[in-house]
């Protein structure tokens, strides 16, 4: 039984809403710089502000897309729910919470110290 706790099904259909929706977010365009005239140093410096956040949103949906097209990947091939840096099967519950997740909870505070 390789997918332990995982079950396959659901994590599909979460995977793919997820993707969708992130799909849908990065298609949306981004005003470009110099496409705007400002009424004023404020005005203009909001709107920078702006940007860089959408930007700065976009670099994060662009990364999670990566992470749930491999769990999609992971799917396809079996490997789906086990820890890709230790083997270990990821327990039921944080897949439920994240079902893109590549690293058991071990591995993931190790990552992020
Ligand atoms: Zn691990």
């Amino acid at each position: 039984m390789p997918l332990a706790g995982a079950d396959p099904v659901r994590a599909r259909a979460a995977l793919d809403a997820e993707r969708a929706r992130l799909l849908a977010e990065l298609g949306e365009p981004i005003e470009a710089p110099g496409q705007v005239t400002y009424g004023s140093q404020a005005a203009a410096a909001s709107h920078v502000f702006e940007q860089q956040r959408d930007l700065a949103l976009r670099d994060r949906s662009r990364i999670e897309l990566g992470l749930v097209e491999a769990a999609l990947r992971r799917l396809d091939d079996g490997t789906y729910g086990s820890c890709t840096s230790c083997g270990k099967p990821i327990a039921a519950e944080r897949l439920e919470a994240i079902p893109w997740a590549a690293l058991c909870i071990d591995c993931a505070r190790k990552g992020s110290r």
